[in-house]
């Protein structure tokens, strides 16, 4: 059966221009097309096979086609509008983007979609393109190629291309700063961030707003030429000439430097030399826009974040389904469940929040408000969400809840204590989790009646802030249990890791050699500040000494002890004077005292510490990416794909490197090992390279 669009818009009341369809069925898979009473071509995008509108190679390829045939047909006017209900285009299709390696080919698949680009720029009659929902990346340089763009209220118009690398390739950078104030506009390309329509109208990107009842009117307006959008004015002008550029250009660079280092992300400064370079002028920064595009999108950076961009689909599809939970229930509202709870409530869940301390439950409620506070677009929404967050005392929401989340502290015993209190209380089939950092799950549930329904789902902190939950299996967890807890994260906007129970899970377990190594380097007389250097030179997002004192350095011993207890492998002791601070209360950020000393919440940072040499980084990063190599070996993960995105979307592991993994192999899987020997010649024994090593040689 065909799907046929035109009843479908019908049915959600979209305009199309009336009259009677010319052609009910084009050749094309992806397009449809209609004339109206007024003579005026609609194309309607509405690619097979998807729920939402991407512009593959085969849909620019039959959109050629399409306009040659429409133009024959000399209408008065096109439209240009998709027939999906999610929004006009998220943009080029990505997948087409991995793994593309050839310079030549690249420039020839961006030359061939600039064609069909500037077939819409010249077409031989009055265009318009009618924008609902998201008009993102290559679908918002199709829409500058007309002459005219109406949104629909709910329109968000942007170029999210930075965050995968790159800069816009359609022609993006020349007809943004030729429509709009180039500030403006490359405001919007450095940064990635939307416009909603009626900031886009402000800015001159669109030239009406109007609703969906409206549509054809403004149509007919804008076909008659009444509507034009006249905000660019003077300012745009002035960037014309090459010195206002030059300094712009600088002030911009400056700006950019602070977010994102140009040897690790160099597409922002490609796009700004090319604005610099060939601003005034649109032939050329056309030209300079292909050569550019595609030389970052066969480098490294773009390479990793597209694969990052998929591996967090993957993740995401892990957690495919409905959860089947609508009641949360969780147990202590300290640092962490109080912050699950706000975070499930925030996310439309009804959650009940139990604490012994009231006081705890106080402000856990207080901070949720705030987070709704920041976070909702409507007072409404705030209040809803606040509503769906009870504080519950006397922990009645118990029977009543699906998912019984526990986050009180890290104390074995007392975990017991609570399943045995709670378990008999919980409905039927209700899944009963816990927060655990490093207990392994297996000496938790030797007591419960239902183990099948017991799993671990652990949070990072700030909860508000980290996209990964890691969802810990034991031997006697039930899948479908497993896979309820998957698709509760996947429910509350957050990514997946399954991993089995092993001490300090997946993530701690990588992470705490990173740290350690950073405090044995303290040890040695290192400055802080030259070994978070280094590891900020490497693209983590913060040193590993800052982190410490963020975690808190109490809960870096204590999981160091646990992780030395459990494990069979050569962890060094935590130096005495750390110990020491610790029982001083000396913890890091909150205490105001930790490695670093705090003012007004910032570490005071000695300037003079000298630069890391080379060896730091490798003592640093090579512990962690070995780590990750064990868990694979060891099984806690067969899925190396699992552990990159995991430390990517759970440490910040330098994104544009793809994760340790991916690091490891870019760099050299022979190479890392023989370092690693190396190191452990002159440091110890904690840097043998791992057995698992051996199955990764030679693997892509
Ligand atoms: P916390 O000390 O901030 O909060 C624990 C809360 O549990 C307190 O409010 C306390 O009053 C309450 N509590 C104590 N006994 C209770 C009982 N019998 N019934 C109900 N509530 C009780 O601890 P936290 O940092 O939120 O850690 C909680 C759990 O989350 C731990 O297992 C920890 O390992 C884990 N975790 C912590 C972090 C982190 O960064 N803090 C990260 C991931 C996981």
């Amino acid at each position: 059966m065909t799907h046929d669009v035109w009843t479908a818009m019908d049915d959600r009341k979209m305009e199309f221009g009336g009259g009677a369809p010319v052609e009910s069925e084009t050749p094309y898979r992806h397009w449809k097309r209609r004339r109206d009473d007024n003579d005026v071509e609609w194309i309607i995008l509405d690619k097979a096979d998807s729920r939402v509108n991407v512009l593959s190679a085969e849909v620019l390829m039959e959109l050629l086609n399409l306009l040659e045939e429409v133009a024959d047909a000399r209408p008065r006017g096109l439209v240009l509008r998709s027939g999906k209900p999610k929004g006009f285009t998220v943009g080029a299709d990505v997948s087409e983007f991995k793994g593309m390696t050839s310079l030549a080919e690249v420039e020839n698949k961006v030359r061939r979609a600039h064609a069909v680009a500037d077939m819409l720029d010249k077409f031989p009659a009055v265009t318009a393109a009618v924008i609902h929902g998201m008009c993102l990346g290559g679908g918002l340089e199709l829409s500058l190629c007309c002459d005219h763009r109406i949104a629909l209220p709910d329109a968000a118009l942007g170029f999210p291309e930075v965050k995968l690398g790159l800069h816009p390739g359609m022609g993006g950078t020349f007809r943004s700063v030729r429509l709009i104030d180039p500030v403006d506009a490359m405001t919007m390309m450095l940064t990635g961030k939307n416009k909603t329509a009626r900031q886009a109208l402000k800015s001159g990107l669109v030239d009406a707003v109007v609703e969906e009842r409206h549509v054809a009117a403004a149509v007919r307006a804008a076909l008659s030429d009444e509507l034009k959008n006249k905000r660019r004015g003077m300012k745009g002008a002035a960037m014309n000439t090459g010195p206002m550029r030059r300094m712009a250009a600088n002030k911009m660079r400056t700006k950019t430097r602070e977010k994102a280092d140009p040897d690790h992300y160099p597409a922002p400064y490609a796009l700004i030399d090319l604005w610099e370079a060939h601003g005034g002028d649109p032939k050329a920064m056309q030209k300079a826009e292909i050569a550019s595009f595609s030389n970052l999108l066969i480098g490294d950076t773009a390479q990793n974040l597209v694969r990052l961009f998929f591996l967090r689909d993957k993740m995401k599809g892990l957690g495919y389904g409905d959860p089947a939970i609508l009641h949360v229930h969780v147990i202590g509202a300290g640092a962490m469940g109080g912050d699950i709870a706000a975070w499930c409530a925030y996310k439309g869940f009804q959650t009940t929040l139990f604490d012994v301390d009231l006081n705890a439950l106080g402000g856990a409620v207080a901070r949720a408000a705030s987070l709704f506070g920041k976070k909702c677009d409507t007072d409404a929404e705030a209040r809803d969400a606040l509503d769906r967050l009870i504080p519950d005392p006397t922990g009645d929401g118990v029977p009543r809840a699906d998912l019984v989340i526990e986050a009180v502290p890290e104390n074995h015993d007392l975990k017991v204590k609570i399943y045995g209190e709670t378990e008999p209380r919980m409905k039927a089939g209700a899944i009963l989790a816990t927060n655990t950092s490093s207990i392994r799950l297996e000496t938790l549930r030797e007591s419960l009646r239902r183990p099948d329904r017991f799993v671990g789902l652990h949070f990072f902190n700030p909860v508000a802030k980290m996209h990964l939950v890691e969802v810990v299996d034991h031997d006697g967890a039930a899948e479908d249990a497993l896979a309820a807890a998957r698709a509760f994260v996947v429910a509350i906007d957050r990514l997946p890791a399954p991993v089995r129970s092993a001490p300090g899970f997946l993530v701690n377990r990588a992470l705490m050699p990173y740290l350690l190594e950073a405090l044995l380097m303290m040890d040695e007389g290192i400055a802080p500040e030259t070994i978070d250097r280094a590891a900020e030179d490497f693209g983590m997002p913060m040193g590993p000494i800052i982190l410490a004192d963020k975690v808190g350095l109490g809960i870096c011993v204590d999981v160091a002890g646990v992780l030395r207890d459990s494990l069979d492998e050569p962890i060094p002791d935590i130096p005495d004077w750390v110990n020491q601070k610790v029982e001083d209360g000396h913890l890091g950020e909150k205490s105001e005292k930790g490695l670093y000393v705090y003012e007004d919440g910032k570490p005071k940072k000695n300037p003079e510490a000298p630069d890391p040499d080379p060896e730091t980084a490798d003592r640093l990063i090579l512990p962690m990416v070995n780590a990750c190599v064990r868990l694979l070996r060891e099984g806690v993960t067969d899925d190396p794909e699992i552990v990159d995105g995991a430390m990517v979307f759970g440490t910040g592991f330098a994104p544009f490197r793809g994760g340790p993994v991916q690091y490891a192999q870019k760099r050299g899987v022979a190479e890392v090992r023989e370092t690693l020997s190396r190191l452990a010649d002159r440091h110890g024994e904690r840097f043998q390279p791992d057995e698992g090593w051996d199955r990764l040689e030679g693997g892509s």
